[in-house]
Parts: C-alpha cells; structure tokens; sequence
C-alpha cells in the first residue's frame, strides 16, 4: 500500500450487479439486455438512433417505461454514501447511468460516470443540457421525438450510446483515481469491458488493496487481494464499515 499523509483514499468501482437490488436490470453489460436483443440494442446505438427517427421514436418510448425513475437506493448504495459521510476520500466510479449513488447522498463530484447519466438529455448538435423529466413530459404531451427547444436538433440521454467514446476527461480521471488510491473495490461488475475493467489492474499495479464483489468470477479474480462472492447488499455495508474511521482494519 502506496505511503500517505492523508486518510486512506478508497475507490469503489460499481456495475450492473450493484442496482438490480434496486429493480435495474443489466442493459449494457455481455450479458445484458441490450445485447441480447439485437433490435432493442438499435435503440442505444449512436449511429441508427442519429440516422432513423423511428429509432428515436421507440427509444424516447423504451426511456418513457424505464425503471429507473421509480428507483430508489439499495442497502449497497447508501453504505457507500455513509463511508463518505464519515469523512473518508471515496471516489465512485460506475458504469451505471441510474444516479443512484448521487441519490443515496454522495456529492456529484465524488462519482465519475463512464457512462453518463440517464437523467440528463443532451443536444447531439448545440450541446444544451436539460432533464429527462422535461423531455419525457413532451413525450407524454404528444412529441414522439422531441428536438432541442434552442436549435431544433436531436436530442439524446446524456449517455455514452453503442458506438460512442468515453468522455476523455472522465476517464482520465478514473485512471487518476485508480492511480492514486490505497483501496480499490469492483463492485457488482463483470470487469469485462473496457477500459473500465483495466482500472481494476492498474489500481493493483500502483500498489492498491484490490477487492472485488461480485456474483460471477472476473478474469482480475486471481490479482485480487479479496474476492466476495456473498450478495452485494449483505457484503458491501460490511467491508465498507471496516474501512470507517475505528473500524476494523482489513485483514
Ligand atoms: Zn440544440
């Protein structure tokens, strides 16, 4: 573990598995939703949703019936808000566009989404930003496809689509993040996809306690300083009080 003045900083990477105790199916992940329906995947596929408004149609319905608006944190969630309440530097990471670490109390700019967030609609032509709940309310008033209200262009969910990069500085945060930290846990994520997964490595590599949670084996199982099979919403509030000022030091 990497020398330092300050409270150990701990970095939580999280996916799927860590919102479907919240109702949140996997989507985007191998085995996800998505890409197990090669019509439903059209929907989040920059390309087709950019070029076919019946594409966008459906989608701006599939966004309409999606279970993250009744959503609310799960026991998983609110133990990470609570190990940051306590004053420890956590930095969340996740591959979820769902908000929910923001929603169980973690500030804003302590969660790094690789993703975006579903809960915000971006113009894909001037950039404006507004929320979904606007967007959805015209919808529901009659504007199967809605376009930006300031230059008439396709509007999107603020998440990275099939087919689109990563936001640049949000990952290069992360890498920073992952870097710097003392622990690193995986949470409710199959570390299959990249780069996400690669920060789990290079956290280990910079001399980070590696622990992982997850239901599944990962292919960073064997690098791991701890592996938790146990169901995350049982698992997490336990590791992470031992990490809580007084709290047991991992063994
Ligand atoms: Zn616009």
């Amino acid at each position: 573990m990497a020398e330092r003045d300050s409270a150990p900083l701990v970095a939580i990477l999280t996916g799927a598995g860590i919102s479907t105790d919240s109702g949140i199916p996997d989507y985007r992940g191998p085995q996800g939703v998505w890409r197990k329906d090669p019509e439903a995947e059209k929907l989040v596929t920059y390309a087709y949703y950019m070029a076919d408004p019946d594409i966008r149609r459906r989608s701006w319905r599939m966004r309409g019936e999606s279970p993250v608006w009744k959503s609310v944190p799960n026991a998983a969630h609110e133990a990470i808000a609570r190990l940051e309440r306590t004053g420890t530097p956590v930095r969340v990471i996740t591959q979820n566009v769902d908000g929910l670490h923001q929603a169980a109390g973690v500030p804003g700019r302590k969660v790094l989404e690789l993703h975006g967030n579903a809960r915000t609609v971006l113009c894909t032509e001037c950039g404006a930003r507004s929320t979904m709940e606007q967007a959805l309310a015209r919808v529901a008033a009659g504007e199967p496809d809605p376009a930006c209200e300031a230059c008439g262009g396709v509007l999107k969910s603020a998440t990275v689509m099939f087919g689109q990069q990563l936001d640049g500085e949000v990952l290069a945060e992360a890498v920073a993040v992952a870097k710097a930290c003392d622990v690193f846990l995986a949470v409710g994520t199959s570390l299959q996809v990249q780069p996400a997964a690669s920060l789990a490595g290079l956290a280990a590599e910079h001399g980070a306690r590696l622990v992982i949670v997850n239901a599944e084996p990962t292919p960073y199982d064997p690098i791991a300083d701890e592996v938790v099979r146990d169901p995350i919403g049982q698992a997490l509030p336990r590791l992470l009080a031992e990490l809580r000022p007084g709290g047991s030091a991992p063994s």
